[in-house]
This record gives structure tokens, sequence and C-alpha cells, in this order.
């Protein structure tokens, strides 16, 4: 029975990629040292609790399953946490996906849907971002990233292992159940916090900056969510199981919302009022990321479902009523 490993399968985007992957018949293994993942996030096959920095643990868990392919979304992924200590960036995401690579040599598994950001880009110089837009990230998270996408070449080149990237821009929404959803601690994210405000129904929400060169001067951001990032994982690996080649692709929709335009749109799906304030801008936000979203569209056949600002805020909604962890 062939397994696909699923490495961070317990967080917030793996552990939707795990349930989607159970329920396509496919057999994921998910492989978490619970650092931010939650245990009940896994719904779908085995679960293994594990660090990547182990090699041995990892070792294991390849030789004991019949692994076809790997997703690898275990990654620290806060960029303001990464301009404060970028050791642990360079080390974990580089370190521990050094590990993984080799394991996955050692164990001839040759396919690999790898989790990046469009944090590569850094400040864009033209929008929307196409995968050609060159990469210049402006801190260690997009760096390692960056990194990594280099590597992948040098392996697919020298050792024949074929791997998708896929440069994801905002990640959002929850399951249409309301099981999953997203839970960060503490919660940066624009969309949790919002509707943690309309929820706790006290506080503001801070807006950083209103004076960017943008139609109401709030910063514009591409969501994507997270089912139809799931679903892209999926036709990732169906990519790579029918022997296609490599590829780097954007994960957006190609529609940009504003700070502004998302807080109104929460307002009116929650029916709650949402006070906010305006703070200074917060460092490294670039005033807009939208993607071009073709190619993906195009190489996959993948379309996304469920990202309309609707849907997202409404599955994002029903999660932070009813939270589970
Ligand atoms: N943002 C905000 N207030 C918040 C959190 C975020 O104004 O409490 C803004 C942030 O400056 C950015 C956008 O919302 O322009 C999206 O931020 P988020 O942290 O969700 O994602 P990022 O784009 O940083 O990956």
């Amino acid at each position: 029975m062939a397994t696909i490993l699923v490495t961070g399968g317990a967080g917030y985007v793996g552990s939707h990629a795990v349930r989607e992957l159970g329920r396509q018949g496919l057999h994921p293994l998910t492989f978490d040292n619970l650092s931010e993942g939650h245990r009940e996030a896994v719904l779908s096959g085995k679960f293994v609790q594990g660090d990547l920095a182990d090699e041995t643990a990892l070792d294991q868990v390849f030789a004991s399953h019949s692994i076809d392919a790997v997703m690898h979304y275990a990654s620290r992924c806060y960029v303001g946490e990464s301009m404060e200590d970028p050791q642990l960036y360079y080390e974990q995401n580089l370190g521990n996906l050094l590990a993984l690579l080799g394991c996955m040599r050692r164990h001839q598994v040759r396919k690999l849907v790898f989790s990046s950001s469009c944090a590569v880009y850094g400040d864009p110089t033209r929008i929307p971002i196409d995968e050609e837009h060159p990469l210049d990230p402006v801190n260690p998270y997009g760096e390692t990233k960056y990194f990594i996408e280099r590597m992948l070449r040098h392996y697919d080149r020298a050792y024949g292992m074929r791997f998708v990237s896929l440069r994801y821009f905002n990640a959002c929404g929850a399951s249409l159940d309301g099981r999953i959803g997203e839970s960060h601690q503490p919660e940066t994210h624009l969309i949790p916090r919002i509707l943690q405000v309309a929820r706790q129904e006290e506080g503001q929400l801070p807006i950083y900056g209103d004076d960017y060169p943008t139609p109401d001067g709030t910063c514009i951001r591409d969501y994507i969510h997270v089912l139809d990032l799931a679903s892209a994982h999926l036709a990732a690996y169906k990519w790579l199981s029918e022997g296609n080649p490599s590829q780097v692709l954007n994960l957006g929709t190609g529609d940009g919302y504003s700070v502004r335009q998302v807080i109104d749109g929460a307002a009116r799906i929650t029916g709650r009022k949402i006070p906010s304030q305006v703070f200074p801008r917060r460092a490294g936000d670039p005033p807009q990321l939208v993607c071009a979203a073709g190619k993906v569209r195009r190489l996959l056949g993948w379309a996304p479902r469920h990202s309309s600002l609707e849907i997202i805020l409404e599955t994002a909604w029903k999660w932070e009523c009813g939270r589970r962890y």
C-alpha cells in the first residue's frame, strides 16, 4: 500500500491536505513534532510524533512503510520571528529539509511536493507576480524557501528527485464542517485576528498602515482557501505520479483584497461590528501581493473552488465560533 508521508500534517495547511488525501482513497502518514500542530487536527491515516531533526526516527518511518511521495509542510513560517532569530530558520527549515532529502535518497523516494511561499519574491516590482518575477527575498523565512527551491533543482538534476514547489500566497479559511482550522499561538494573521475581535466583541483590530499606495491605503493580499491549497497538493502529486517534470508554481487566485475590504466583508458575514485602529506600518509588509495564477491552472488543471472572500470568511467564522483546539 503506497503511502504519502506528510511532514507537518498536524499543522494548519498540512491537516487539510491529510484529510483530503484520505477522502481521495490515498494513504497519508503524518510525521509531526506537535510544536505548532495539533493531534486532533489529523483526521486521516497514521500519525507518528517525531522531529525531522531526529534522523534515526525519520529513517525508521521510511524503512517501515512503502512511501511513494512526500508532502513537506513542516516549517517555521513567521516572517517577524525569522528576522529576530534567523538561525532558527536556517537550522530548522534548511537543516530539516536536508535530513529529509537524505532519507528520501536512501530509500529511493523521488517525488516531493514542497510548500514554498510568495516570500521568495521579496518586494514585487510588478503586479500580478508571475513565476518569472525576480527572486529577491527580504527576510530569512523567504530566503529559506528560495534556497530550498535552488537545492531541489540540483537534487532533480543529480538524483532524479522530481518536485513541485508551490508558492503559496495568503492561506486562510477552514474546513467546511468547521472541524479543523487555523490555530496559531500567538495569532498574527489578519483574518483570524479580525474574527477574534468580532467574536469577543471587545478590543480593536490594529490596521498596520493606511498610507500605502493602494486605493484605500491599506495592503492588498491574494487570499487562498486552505481547501484549495490542499487540492493543489493532490493535483501536484498526480502530476508527479504521471511522470511529469519538476515545476515551480504560484498558488493564489489572482484577486487581491485590501485589509479594509476584508474587515468590511467580515462585518457583513458575522453581523458584528469590527472596530479598528490604524497603527504604523508593520516592517517588511509589501503594499501589494497578488499572483498571476495561470500556470498552475494550465499545467495541473487546478482551479480554486472555495476562495471567494465570502466562503473564506464564512468557513473561518464557523471554525472560530466552535474551535476545538
Ligand atoms: N494586518 C493588519 N492587522 C493585523 C494583522 C495583519 O493590518 O492584525 C495586515 C498586514 O499588515 C498585511 C495583511 O494584513 O498587510 C495580511 O497580513 P497577514 O499577517 O495575515 O499575512 P502576510 O501577508 O503577512 O503573510
